[in-house]
């Protein structure tokens, strides 16, 4: 049978089964077996069908736990499919109704709902506040199915703080907990879901072999009937193997991803495909094809209404339509973005906006006013600075809080212990207490010397003292520019410690982070005053040289490297050694490119047998390497 006609006999089945028996219907959600049921998997191939069924429900409930169950599924529903200005609508109608409010599963459910559409618009510090009380009270959520979700949604929120490890090691939890259950289960769609957060830290770490392989474990996870997490599954492969120079099967991937998202309705994922559409193509040389992908993107993120969304692909088309000197409508499609960023409380949109703004007036003839745009945007970027200092603040609270309440539970403890025992142990009490409190106060010294260092902290990585990654991303920016302008030589080293994951598991994480200061001690010593040095992921460096050709760089990189070998080591005999790639840059390139050729010669390196150094331009077909980022 082909697959429209099973689609049609699965809708009507779905419909009968609905119309037939809606008590069933009502209490629509995995059950205690945790087999999906019919709404979820009409919910993954259809968002119409689903949104009608959705609609009947409401319409035919007559009592409040039929109403909360509705409720509940159009939270879903919508979220799914990423309608987040409808969301915003349907939450405040749902906070304002009696009975709604009653609910708590509702309640939790309407707090992820409040993280999920903060992270859509990169407030990961107002995501965290939403999603602060739930962290504490995870195990005492009765549904496996509403416990997975809200893990799922913590860890986004770690990973958008920064805080990698700790959602690694909770989406590596779920995966495993939901592998033990039913294939083809509900929760095995949820284990896809885990790898696809999983895929995306690695996207943001730059591993794209590694986000490559987590985005192919989703797309082998989600059940047969998970078409819409299969999609994007398979949209998050054709990215990474964008990235990892695979593009004619990228092309592939993405084709197959897109017509999924139209059979199912899903115009937001429909539009995200169609952007990375463009940029593949803008990025294969073909500028001109990759206007009408990015137009369509536009009109349907006009039509959903999620202003970041529309901000972001008129950013794109216009960037676009500048690169093919389509002038006028460039400028005047940027300064749309700019005036609907302005309307929004986003620095970081504003800056983009008013950027792209800027080069399509410099492009268009008019320097004076792409001057003033620009001075517009940096001051835009200055503003995302201070917002995001204050932001890491608020963090750091949270997690004192956390802390302190730990504490505090544990102090309860053992009160509690203490009068059950008897009087024997209270002088061993009053010594806990005492403990307890030392540790309160030096807590309370510690956040305060936290604040102090705040601003260090957010430039600079805590372990090795070396800049962070988003300040070393910065400075590289800043430096492209300044060998643009004045024509200077510029070249990038990309650093991965080899076998980093032995010396962990063999030698404790301890050891792994002094070998990791030694490293980072190493550069300060061997390199030059003006050379910037960043750690980037967990083994992760970049050095940045100004003023360096290539094989001067190369000389630099074999000599870290065998300084490396020769004067550190994990244990007595076990040397540290590195992979490192190395890219000089070149007019042209972009901070993106740049990294991507380190990043390439650095895998080169790695699949050499590691322990050395390789140039990218000696790399056969780089120029046929894809750089960039997924536009967001
Ligand atoms: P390869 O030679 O291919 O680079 O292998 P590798 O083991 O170095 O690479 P992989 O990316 O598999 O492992 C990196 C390890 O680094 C995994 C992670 O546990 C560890 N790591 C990440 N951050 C830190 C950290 O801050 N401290 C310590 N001790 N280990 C870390
Ligand atoms: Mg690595
Ligand atoms: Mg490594």
């Amino acid at each position: 049978m082909s697959e429209a006609g099973k689609r049609l006999l699965l809708i009507c089945a779905l419909a009968a089964g609905l119309l037939g028996n809606a008590t069933a219907a009502a209490s629509s959600r995995p059950d205690a077996t945790d087999s999906p049921d019919a709404l979820l998997q009409l919910m993954q191939s259809s968002y119409t069908q689903a949104a009608r069924a959705v609609a009947r429900e409401q319409s035919l409930a007559d009592s409040a736990e039929r109403r909360i169950a509705a409720a509940r599924q159009e939270l879903r529903l919508l979220q799914q499919y990423g309608r987040f200005a409808d969301l915003q609508a349907l939450l405040k109608r749902q906070q304002a109704d009696a009975e709604l409010s009653q609910d708590a599963a509702l309640r939790i459910d309407q707090q992820i709902t409040a993280a999920r559409i903060a992270l859509s618009e990169g407030q990961a510090a107002q995501a965290a506040r939403a999603l602060a009380s739930l962290r504490e009270r995870l195990v005492q959520i009765n549904e496996p199915e509403q416990r997975d979700r809200a893990v799922l949604a913590l860890a986004a929120v770690d990973a958008a703080l920064g805080q990698r490890d700790a959602a690694t090691q909770a989406l590596g939890e779920l995966i495993k907990r939901a592998l033990r259950g039913e294939a083809g289960g509900e929760q095995q769609n949820r284990a896809a879901l885990a790898y696809m957060q999983l895929a995306a830290i690695q996207l943001d770490m730059r591993d794209y072999q590694q986000g490559l392989l987590y985005y192919q474990e989703a797309l082998r996870t989600a059940p047969d009937w998970a078409q819409h997490t299969q999609a994007r599954a398979r949209m998050g492969v054709a990215q990474m193997l964008n990235m990892t120079g695979g593009r004619p099967q990228a092309f592939e991937q993405l084709s197959a991803a897109l017509a999924q998202f139209r059979l199912s309705d899903d115009q937001h994922g429909e539009a995200d495909a169609l952007l990375l559409q463009g940029f593949f193509l803008s990025r294969d040389g073909q500028a001109r094809a990759a206007i009408a992908p990015y137009r369509q993107a536009l009109a349907l993120r006009e039509g959903l209404h999620a202003q970041a969304d529309v901000i972001n692909a008129l950013t794109h088309l216009g960037a676009q339509l500048a690169q093919v000197g389509q002038l006028a409508e460039a400028v005047l499609t940027t300064r749309r973005a700019v005036d609907l960023a302005q309307a929004t409380d986003s620095a970081s949109l504003q800056s983009d906006a008013l950027n792209t703004y800027a080069e399509a007036l410099a492009a268009n003839g008019q320097p004076a006013q792409a001057f003033q745009e620009m001075s517009r945007a940096y001051s835009a970027l200055q503003k995302m600075a201070r917002l995001e200092l204050v932001s890491q603040t608020g963090a750091l609270r949270e997690q004192f809080e956390t802390d302190r309440q730990k504490l505090e539970n544990e102090r309860l403890n053992e009160r509690l212990q203490l009068q059950q025992s008897g009087q024997s142990r209270l002088r061993w009490a009053f010594g806990v207490l005492a403990g307890l409190t030392a540790l309160l106060l030096a807590a309370l010294i510690a956040l305060g010397r936290l604040y102090l260092t705040t601003r260090r902290l957010a430039q600079h990585d805590g372990l090795t003292g070396l800049y962070n990654r988003r300040r070393v991303l910065q400075l590289l920016e800043a430096e492209i520019e300044r060998a643009r302008r004045y024509q200077l030589q510029l070249a990038l080293l990309s650093v991965d410690l080899d076998n980093f994951k032995k010396i962990n598991d063999s030698q404790g994480h301890a050891c792994g982070d002094r070998v990791l200061k030694d490293v980072a001690r190493l550069f300060r010593q061997t390199l030059r005053q003006e050379d910037l040095a960043g750690r980037v992921g967990g083994e992760e460096f970049l050095l940045l040289l100004p003023h360096t050709g290539e094989a001067a760089a190369l000389q630099l990189a074999e000599r870290l490297r065998a300084q490396m070998e020769a004067e550190l080591s994990v244990v007595p005999g076990w040397p540290v050694t590195a992979s490192i790639g190395v890219a000089s840059w070149m007019p042209g390139l972009g901070a993106d490119e740049l990294l991507q050729r380190a990043d390439t010669a650095l895998y080169e390196a790695k699949h050499k047998g590691r322990n050395r150094s390789e140039l990218a331009s000696q790399l056969g077909g780089l120029d046929s390497v894809p750089g960039g980022a997924l536009p967001a």
